[in-house]
């Protein structure tokens, strides 16, 4: 079976994306742990929490996946900046610990100048700071497009983080098709080679999630601009290789395509439609 899900928005609580995942024939979602340009979160409702949790086991939820803001850097060379992300990042996982055994996905962050290597360190060192041996939450670093000085442009990087991170056994990889096409990893003509290198670099074991996206500029263009599934330069023969490649086609793959709601009820009839497992 797919596993399937995208985006929606968190402001109506969990028991509503939920409803609104169903009603679309996901059964996964995504959602910003707050909003995604600042840093303002919403009170948790405990009661609408519980009626999550019951539902989600009634109807054989997949793992749920939450995004960090995009405004967190925590490898910025502003230590203000790496302290807010601290206390957002330790915020936001206390706060999963109420829905257990999901997934937390974050930006690499930029470096702004100081050298990708630095950044590494800084992330790891945040990592080791705030990662606990009792949480539940799987903690994801996501593939990047190497726009300006993004950290997470290349699988190497990713490795290097992963290998500073004493609990990572907490840790994974979400890999971003529009990010990665746009990194220079041609999916549309090596998909295989693409993942072998993934394999050999970071190991498939570390690859917890999809982000599936088509991309609105060609190969290599460090752009990082979704387009709609088939629409955008991937096109849907890649993205029906993707979903039915053999390394992947068990995961938990999530849309973050530009749509609203009967958008992403079309991708996911589509995409249904084309796996074939
Ligand atoms: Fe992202
Ligand atoms: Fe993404
Ligand atoms: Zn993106």
């Amino acid at each position: 079976m797919l596993n399937i899900g995208c985006h929606l928005s968190s402001s109506g609580g969990y028991v509503n994306m939920l409803k609104t995942a169903l009603s679309i024939g996901a059964n996964t979602f995504q959602f910003f742990t707050r909003n995604p340009r600042g840093f303002k979160a919403k009170d948790i409702d405990k009661e609408d929490v519980s009626l999550f949790l019951d539902l989600a086991k009634k109807h054989n939820f997949e793992k749920i996946m939450a995004h960090a803001p995009y405004t967190l850097n925590p490898c910025s060379a502003d230590k203000s900046v790496r302290d807010l992300a601290r206390i957002i990042f330790i915020d936001d996982l206390s706060r999963l610990e109420l829905t257990p055994g999901n997934m937390y996905n974050f930006h690499p962050g930029s470096h702004v100048g100081q050298g990708a290597e630095r950044g590494i360190n800084y992330i790891a060192d945040l990592l080791n700071d705030i990662l606990q041996q009792n949480q539940t939450t799987l903690v994801l670093l996501e593939t990047m497009s190497g726009k300006g000085s993004e950290v997470g442009r290349n699988f190497e990087e990713l490795k290097q983080i992963l290998d500073k991170v004493k609990l990572n056994n907490k840790m994974g990889i979400c890999l971003d098709t529009c990010h990665i096409h746009d990194a220079g990893y041609d999916i549309i003509n090596n998909l295989d080679q693409v993942l072998n290198e993934f394999d050999k670099v970071i190991g498939l074991k570390h690859l917890k999630a999809i982000h599936l996206n088509d991309s609105l500029n060609e190969f290599s263009s460090h752009k990082d601009r979704h387009q709609k599934i088939g629409q955008g330069f991937l096109g849907i023969k890649t993205i029906e290789k993707v979903i039915n490649h053999k390394a992947l086609y068990n995961l938990p793959f999530y849309l973050e395509t530009p749509n609203e709601i009967d958008g992403y009820a079309e991708e996911i009839k589509l995409l249904k439609n084309l796996y074939s497992h």
